[in-house]
């Protein structure tokens, strides 16, 4: 056989099995779904299910600065929600204010490059989320501090604004997405924060059975409708 047609063969053989390394272990490492964007405010997006590159909230909605930092977008049900829930806090005497709320993909992906020059893969990962795969996304997800400028921290949890939306978030359709201790479920490390709307019968069910939002969508809404019976 000719020599050079050998080295050849060698070569395409090499090719085929690296290929077929790589791709292997791309999906041990990695299976994800597109979200069911269909199930409106209880869709769910985590390390499982991401977003497409190009999706963006039907019904965004400008943050005044009344309620956050400006040139902020929101849910527009989230945001009439959350307005309720400032007047309420604030009518207690508890400030909360919005410093965080709809993040595109292209942001996300700024956020995450960035921190993985700063923090390293590893932390990165724990912290934040890749892009296509951030709950920002949705326009369903915010960060609150108790006033404008401040940074977030885990010394959030110290707060009487913390206290008053531990106990009164789920009444207007909010949860704490990353509990303390639930790292293992939700994948994210404590983020005292990071708010999530899901509509005040949900938020309330959540509450009562102490689970997170990963847990309520596979036990409670991705799950196969029987069939008629008539
Ligand atoms: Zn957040």
């Amino acid at each position: 056989m000719d020599l050079e047609f050998c080295k050849k063969i060698k070569i395409f053989l090499f090719l085929v099995f690296f290929i077929a390394i790589t791709i292997n272990s791309n999906s041990q490492n990695k299976v994800t779904t597109f979200a069911d964007t269909s199930r409106g405010v209880l869709m769910l997006v985590n390390k499982s299910y991401n977003l497409p590159i190009d999706y963006v909230p039907v019904e965004l909605i400008a943050i005044t600065e009344t309620y956050g930092d400006s040139n902020k977008m929101m849910h527009k049900e989230a945001y009439d929600a959350f307005r309720k829930m400032h007047d309420d806090a604030k009518t207690d005497g508890v400030n909360i204010w919005i410093t965080s709320a709809y993040r595109d993909f292209k942001y996300q992906n700024w956020l995450y490059n960035k921190s993985i020059e700063e923090n390293g893969v590893v932390i990165t990962d724990k912290t934040v989320a890749q892009p296509g795969f951030s709950e920002h996304q949705t326009g369903l997800a915010i960060d609150i501090v108790s006033a404008r400028g401040k940074k977030l921290s885990k010394e959030f949890e110290k707060t009487k604004q913390f206290e008053w939306l531990s106990t009164h978030g789920h009444d207007y359709g909010y949860i704490l997405r990353y509990p303390n201790g639930k790292e293992s479920i939700t994948g994210y490390e404590y983020e005292p924060w990071h708010f999530r709307y899901v509509g005040i019968e949900t938020a309330q069910k959540i509450e009562k059975l102490n689970i997170t939002l990963d847990e309520y969508y596979e036990q409670f809404v991705n799950i196969e409708v029987a069939p008629d019976t008539n």
